[in-house]
């Protein structure tokens, strides 16, 4: 690294949604984005690929074109069975008049097609370019990558992911973290059951306050149903089981069996990765590194669905540079950025660590499902707020109410059959 690197603007390192979100914000603004990533895309990231009405906002808002992402698949209703063996079907707002509020798409084209729009937004995307060392200087931020290559940035944007290279780099890494939650998927195809169409969140007695899901996705080339199964636990202490035994302790579950049908066939290798949701203890900005996504740990820390809060830190990141006066202080991006993130995250984070605590006993998941099944009004709102058409604290943030408190639409309106 040398002083007589070329300067940019901005350098993204990672090209997940995270990183897209902000390349894309950046790049439409007219900064010189450069995104590195050390995969090729498409690449596959392990997730449930569950989209919550708050990432389809986001991913609306960025413009993505969900007939650009091969496996989007709308989601209409969800079936949630308690620990007690309570199914309660909750419904989604009709699609045709109110928009898409859930929906599934596999990660390995969705990130894809995001990336691709940072590419057609102007970024600059180098894949198969890891960074392998970075420091943050007074006017710039100093990065070389695997290539032998090496750039200055006005500013990054640290969007690698739960390990984040860069965190680890800059000195900030705490020995011994491994996220929040663990979770483990495996893409399940030969689904006979109503699982084909249908997405499931089952809350098992001994996975709380973890859950198993099961989501629809398109038919494989065999022209046979597959899913996306798998299950969340909370890293709380406690020894983590045998995760691909209880995956397959799972399946042999007569509910579980019954949704899937079958003879069913799992795809490929299962896979197991953490979850960060600590947003609350993250530090959020160093030098003039701004860390987004799984890398600051902004995952929802009561359900483990990171994308919306991915694409949201992302957006909030390339704001902040944005809205910066040009050749303005460092100290007023990073404060803009953080104070952002303070106001859309963290009353939310202590929110789900609240209901957290409640899920992880029996008598608390069964009673949450018992009052959401209580009337049509409490299914229909519950639903909703669970994937995240309001932010999780709205209740106590009035700064953040608004005249449509759950009446708002849905996204994607004008193409109701995304
Ligand atoms: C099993 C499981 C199920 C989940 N299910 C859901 C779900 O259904 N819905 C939901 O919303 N969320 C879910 N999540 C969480 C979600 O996957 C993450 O929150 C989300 O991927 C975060 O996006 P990101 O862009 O921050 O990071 P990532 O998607 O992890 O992207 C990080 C990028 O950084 C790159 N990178 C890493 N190191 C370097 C380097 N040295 N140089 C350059 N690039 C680098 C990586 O290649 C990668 O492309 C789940 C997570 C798990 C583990």
């Amino acid at each position: 690294m040398s002083t007589t690197d070329p300067l940019i603007d901005v350098l993204v390192i990672g090209g997940g949604p995270a990183g897209s979100a902000a390349a894309i914000t950046l790049a439409r603004a007219g900064r010189h984005v450069l995104v590195v990533d050390k995969a090729a895309f498409p690449r596959d990231k392990c997730c449930g690929d569950g989209l919550t009405t708050g990432a389809l906002r986001h991913l609306e808002e960025l413009g993505l074109n969900p007939s650009d992402v091969p496996s989007w698949t709308a989601v209409d209703d969800v079936w949630l069975r308690s620990p007690s063996g309570r199914e309660v079907q909750l419904q989604l707002p009709d699609r045709a008049s109110m928009g898409l509020f859930s929906a599934v798409a596999r990660r390995i084209d969705l990130d894809a097609a995001l990336l691709s729009l940072a590419r057609d937004a102007g970024a600059e995307v180098r894949e198969r370019c890891a960074l392998t060392a970075i420091r943050t200087a007074p006017d710039a931020v100093e990065a070389r990558f695997e290539d032998g290559t090496s750039v200055r940035a006005r500013y990054a944007v640290a969007a690698d992911g739960m390990w984040s290279p860069t965190r680890k780099m800059l000195g900030l890494h705490e020995d011994g973290y491994l996220g929040e939650w663990h979770a483990f998927r495996q893409y399940v195809g030969g689904v006979t059951g109503p699982a084909a169409t249908r997405q499931y969140v089952w809350f098992e007695p001994d996975v709380l306050p973890g859950y198993a899901w099961s989501f629809p996705l398109p038919p494989g080339p065999d022209g046979k149903s597959v899913v996306n199964f798998g299950f969340g636990v909370p890293r709380d202490g406690r020894p983590i089981k045998d995760m691909k035994k209880t995956w397959a302790d799972l399946l042999e579950r007569p509910h579980i069996k019954a949704a899937l049908g079958g003879p069913i066939e799992p795809e490929d290798r299962p896979t197991a990765w953490p979850i960060p949701a600590r947003i609350d203890r993250a530090v959020l900005t160093f030098g003039r590194v701004l860390f987004v996504g799984d890398a600051v740990g902004a995952t929802d820390v009561m359900t483990g669905e990171g994308i919306g809060q991915a694409l949201l830190t992302g957006r909030l990141a390339g704001d902040a540079v944005v809205a910066a006066p040009a050749g303005g202080a460092q100290r007023a991006v990073t404060e803009a950025y953080r104070s952002a993130v303070r106001h859309h995250l963290f009353a939310d984070h202590r929110m789900s660590v609240a209901l957290g605590r409640v899920l992880r006993y029996r008598w608390g998941a069964r009673g949450a499902i018992r009052v959401v099944a209580t009337s049509s009004w409490t299914r229909r709102n519950f639903v909703r707020w669970m994937f995240e058409d309001e932010p999780r604290a709205v209740i106590v943030t009035p700064k953040r109410w608004h005249r449509r408190f759950l009446r708002r639409k849905g996204a994607y309106l004008a193409s109701p059959g995304s």
